[in-house]
């Protein structure tokens, strides 16, 4: 069988009806893709090149998805990482990762015969952020590197590439990765509120036997402060407990517990990092 790159994120294709709420998050990022569309037009009024997007917000709120569906609507091939791999205790090696990512994504855009490439890179203050002593020349080498090559990227090039990275830590990135033509769009990735946990439990209950009981508009109501990530937890937990019980549908009271389970689990979490 043909050997998969690295990088390359097998057939899990994703749209922006996959991402239940982040209306506004959606709009814009959609926005963005239109106007990369039209980047060679862009180019005749001299307007500066859309090279990257930064999507901030806390975990689990969707940004994967978000770049995903963005690369879906932007007829471009994808490839991902994430800001943690970069760290390495070898000098160099980080600089070399982020060339071969930009040459993985020239490959793939090339074999599916596209005009576009998007790397996501998940996670960037692993790379872009601040810190002190011995890793900080590792550090300034990857991120150098990620810089210089998004500097070296212009409108006639092809593919066109367009950088898509997340951070939970907007604050704690190097402001060189946010000057005009790199990392110059944010966009805001929030919690759901109710009328996207609605959406998001539509989503991840869709294939599962609900039984009549349920009203995924109450479990919205009682699942506040849930993110995406979340929620879908709380789906495959209630159709855990289902499924142990050999019940036919999933039922209110599987649903209760799993949401209980679900907020159990954040606090053990944050009891053991304390
Ligand atoms: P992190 O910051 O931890 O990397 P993230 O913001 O990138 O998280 P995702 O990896 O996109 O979050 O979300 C994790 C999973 O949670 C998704 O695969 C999906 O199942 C579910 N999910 C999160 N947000 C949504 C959403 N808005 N709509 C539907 N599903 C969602």
């Amino acid at each position: 069988p043909k050997q998969r790159k690295s990088h390359e994120v097998p057939t899990m294709e994703k749209k922006f009806t996959d991402i239940g709420g982040q209306e506004r998050a959606k709009q814009e990022l959609k926005e963005a893709i239109d106007f990369l569309k039209q980047d060679k037009e862009a180019d005749h009024y001299g307007i500066r090149p859309l090279k990257g997007i930064l999507l901030t917000g806390p975990p689990g709120t969707g940004k994967t998805l978000m770049a995903k569906a963005a690369a879906n609507y932007a007829e471009a091939a994808f490839v991902a990482a994430s800001g943690s791999e970069f760290v390495e205790m070898y000098v160099g090696v980080g600089a070399s990762r982020i060339r071969n990512l930009f040459k993985e994504v020239k490959t793939l855009t090339a074999e599916k015969n596209l005009d576009r490439g998007v790397i996501f890179i998940d996670e960037i203050d692993a790379i872009g952020g601040k810190r002190e002593g011995q890793q900080q020349k590792e550090y300034d080498q990857t991120l150098n590197q990620l810089l210089t090559e998004m500097d070296g990227m212009l409108t006639s090039d092809s593919p066109r590439i367009l950088i898509i990275a997340a951070t939970n830590r907007k604050d704690m990135l190097d402001q060189a990765l946010l000057r005009p033509g790199r990392f110059d769009r944010h966009i805001q990735v929030d919690l759901p509120d109710k009328n996207g946990r609605k959406q998001i439990l539509d989503i991840h209950f869709e294939n599962k036997p609900l039984a009549e009981d349920v009203d995924l508009e109450t479990v919205a109501i009682d699942s506040y402060g849930f993110s995406g990530a979340q929620l879908e937890s709380v789906a495959n937990e209630a159709a855990i407990y289902a499924f142990r019980v050999k019940n036919p549908t999933i039922t209110s009271t599987h649903i209760s517990t799993a949401i209980d389970k679900v907020m159990m689990g954040e606090q053990t979490d944050r009891e053991s990092t304390e």
